[in-house]
């Protein structure tokens, strides 16, 4: 406890350096939560410790508010450990706990309005997303830049939307809104098998006798992994201790929610980016002071300010989207790891396609590997075949007496006729939106691409326009080449051009597409849900979107229209993920009482992804993968650290450039490379330029980088973005 009067370092949010030093108007511990002035602003920080800045008295000023909540030691030790891993800088892995706007202030007094949804008006998109919004916050009042921010919409169409009353003023935002204490209870209605209750059991165990530990559960599909990891978070919450768990946006569906309410006898806490800014701040403090002990969320739960975590589930730990990629790179997975490890708390990942990273750490004994082999109430796992295109060619077809090239083969088009004739749903996997990813001249070669960003523009059917895929930015099509006039013309296949293809060949068939751009929220999402559940739709068209988290007990048939695409990336993560999506891809088929099987089209049967998913062998799959990793010292047997310089200009983004790699110091083991022209050079009309820093395993690159770094002055007008472990090589 510091007394009123010491001069104590503040580490503040959102100011990227390691704290200054202010004067104690009252006693604090250390942690405790402070306001602030810097350069006339408040801010919110905390007591790091003693100050240490030798400033003379009179210039260290007060500190301005002493608040009675505070992060525990090992919070403050996690914040370190993470920026010394991530390079983030200290106060602004602060920001990322204090992530709610004036989170010591009564919130603004700002207008309420209600959506009335008795109002009949025509539903556009815009208008849907908007009731979209409060339904992804349970229909509670929102504030207009709520509703903007949520639905992502403009100013135009909520004022729109308050005249013709569709929107509906309740008054003002209140003060703070009470949070009561919520109590989960045991429904104790499940009965887990054998095998789930041994794996509960040793999870248990580790929870009881406390410590850290890592538990990867490992279970195909549709073996009930979820069950346990409830048993789990039962056991930890019943002894008094926090839980998180944490999933990917995508799969915090309907069918989740009602299966915790089941377990838990109410619905979760949830937290996700979709939350509006009163309901963030009553979750937030509600962690804070203990009266929320379960949250259900996505990466960002994990920066809460838990009281006494007890346990972390981290589901589909394999997923991507625990890869913050935006605003400083961290892994969601990892830095949850590092701050049970630090607590001294139990981890379970669960996976039915576990990350390199995790099996090599189950090789090493560091983790602990539970098996879950059987699929849950007897459903079969599905027969997984290639169909070899060299040998079944998709005949073109013809539309408005035009030809067209055919991506759907023989065996393909005969296993949909059947499924439909058993009156059962088919899904089309397709791993791009749009209809054709290529518009080109026949003549000279010219081709579509965004004016902003070096990437193809993709022509979109449903929006009758071009899209940059990467910046949003849209074109009509142009009618001729711009270059020398000849005739263009689109290739490659987007789902689009599926459903097209699907149309004419099965006219009568209900089909829906399912792609990001389409399913916008997870609400439109659980709408195609309940339609594909109610059995309006004979055949899905769509992206990894459905891949995971869904039971569909009819749907006894995917196919996969381009199972090689993805496999030929120059990342070297390519297969890996590649075999996680298909996997799980095919782990929709059959889930019900019907048995399901799966096609994989594809021009090279023989590639061992393929031969390893046909043959349902993951583990002879991940073992060759590795085995190669660890040949070409690649993640998880070595390093890597991605430096990424970013310019508008770029002959002074090349100078930087140039001056950076003249400063690569020489190493012991490790090595520096570039720079070289990333893979996507513009985006946004920012120049883009990459260094690769490769090491063992065992070698200490995040000093080196940042002493790298410091020896050549940063221009004004250069971003460096420094990414760990980097997932993307663009
Ligand atoms: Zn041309
Ligand atoms: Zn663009």
């Amino acid at each position: 406890m510091f007394n009123a009067g010491t001069i104590v370092k503040v580490l503040v949010a959102n100011i990227p350096n390691a704290g200054y030093d202010y004067r104690l108007t009252e006693s604090a511990d250390i942690g405790t939560f402070v306001r602030v002035n810097v350069m006339n602003r408040p801010c919110v920080g905390i007591v790091w410790g003693l100050g240490d800045s030798n400033l003379p008295e009179n210039k260290i000023k007060n500190i301005s508010a002493v608040f009675s909540s505070r992060l525990n030691i090992s919070d403050m030790q996690w914040i370190a450990r993470m920026s010394e891993w991530t390079l983030i800088p200290m106060g602004m892995v602060l920001r990322l706990i204090v992530n709610i706007p004036d989170a010591f202030c009564p919130p603004r007094m700002e207008p309420l309005y209600e959506y009335n949804s008795d109002m009949s008006c025509r539903m556009t998109q815009n208008r849907q997303a908007v009731a979209d919004a409060y339904s992804s916050n349970d229909n509670d009042a929102m504030t207009i830049s709520d509703i903007q921010n949520i639905a992502r919409v403009s100013a135009a169409v909520v004022r729109s939307m308050i005249k013709n009353e569709t929107l509906v003023p309740v008054g003002v935002q209140p003060k703070n809104r009470d949070v009561p204490e919520l109590i989960y209870r045991d429904c104790g209605n499940i009965v887990l098998n054998s095998q789930q209750q041994s794996a509960a059991d040793v999870i248990g165990a580790s929870i009881e006798n406390g410590g850290f530990s890592v538990h990867l559960l490992d279970g195909i599909t549709g073996s009930g992994k979820t069950q346990v990891y409830f048993d789990s978070a039962w056991r930890a919450y019943s002894a008094g201790r926090s839980v998180l768990l944490m999933m990917p946006e995508i799969a915090l569906t309907a069918q989740f929610m009602s299966r915790f309410k089941n377990r838990f006898g109410q619905v979760p806490v949830v937290w996700h980016s979709n939350l509006t800014a009163a309901r963030r701040r009553e979750i937030w403090h509600g962690v804070l002071d203990g009266k929320i002990k379960m949250v259900v969320g996505t990466r960002s739960a994990l920066f809460l300010p838990w009281q006494d975590l007890g346990l972390i589930v981290i589901d589909e730990e394999h997923d991507t989207s625990y890869k913050q990629e935006d605003m400083g790179n961290y892994h969601a997975r990892d830095m949850a790891i590092l701050r049970a490890k630090i607590s001294g708390i139990p981890v379970v990942l669960a996976s039915a396609t576990p990350s390199a990273e995790t099996l090599e750490n189950v090789n090493l004994g560091k983790y602990k590997q539970l098996k879950l082999t059987s699929r849950y109430g007897g459903a079969q796992l599905p027969d997984i075949t290639t169909i070899d295109l060299r040998e079944n060619r998709p005949e073109s077809y013809t539309v408005d007496e035009t030809q067209q090239t055919g991506f759907l083969s023989q065996p393909l088009c005969d296993a949909i006729s059947e499924t439909l004739a058993a009156g059962h749903q088919s899904m089309l996997f397709i791993n791009r939106r749009g209809f054709a990813p290529i518009t080109q001249c026949k003549k000279c070669g010219w081709t579509a691409v965004c004016s902003e960003c070096s990437v193809g523009m993709t022509y979109h059917k449903r929006i009758g326009k071009m899209l940059c895929h990467m910046c949003g930015r849209t074109m009509q099509m142009p009618k001729t080449c711009p270059d020398c006039g000849g005739d263009v013309s689109m290739r490659g296949v987007g789902l689009e051009k599926i459903e097209q293809e699907v149309k004419i060949r099965f006219p009568n068939v209900r089909t829906a597409l399912v792609s990001s751009d389409i399913i916008s929220s997870r609400q439109s999402l659980e709408r195609l849900v309940n339609k594909i559940e109610q059995g309006e739709i004979d055949i899905i068209i769509g992206t990894q979107i459905l891949a995971k988290g869904h039971h569909f007990p009819n749907l006894t048939l995917v196919g996969v229209v381009d199972a090689d695409m993805g496999l030929f990336g120059t990342d070297f993560r390519a297969a890996e993920h590649t075999f996680q999506q298909l996997f799980q891809v095919s782990g929709r088929a059959g889930r019900g009482e019907y048995a399901g099987r799966v096609l994989l089209q594809t021009y090279q049967p023989e590639h061992p992804v393929l031969t390893a998913i046909c043959a349902g062998d993951r583990d002879s799959f991940m073992q060759t993968d590795m085995m190669g990793r660890k040949m070409a010292n690649m993640p998880p047997y070595g390093q890597l650290i991605a430096v990424i310089i970013e310019g508008q200009r770029e002959s002074s983004l090349q100078a930087y450039c140039n001056a950076l790699r003249d400063a690569i110091p020489n190493l012991k083991g490790a090595k520096i490379m570039g720079p070289i022209t990333a893979q996507i050079y513009q985006i946004r009309n920012w120049y883009r330029m990459r260094f690769l820093v490769a090491g063992p395993r065992t070698a200490n690159l995040q000093p080196v980088v940042s002493s790298w770094l410091k020896t050549v002055k940063q221009p004004v007008n250069i971003r460096v973005k420094i990414d760990v472990n980097p997932m993307n090589f663009m």
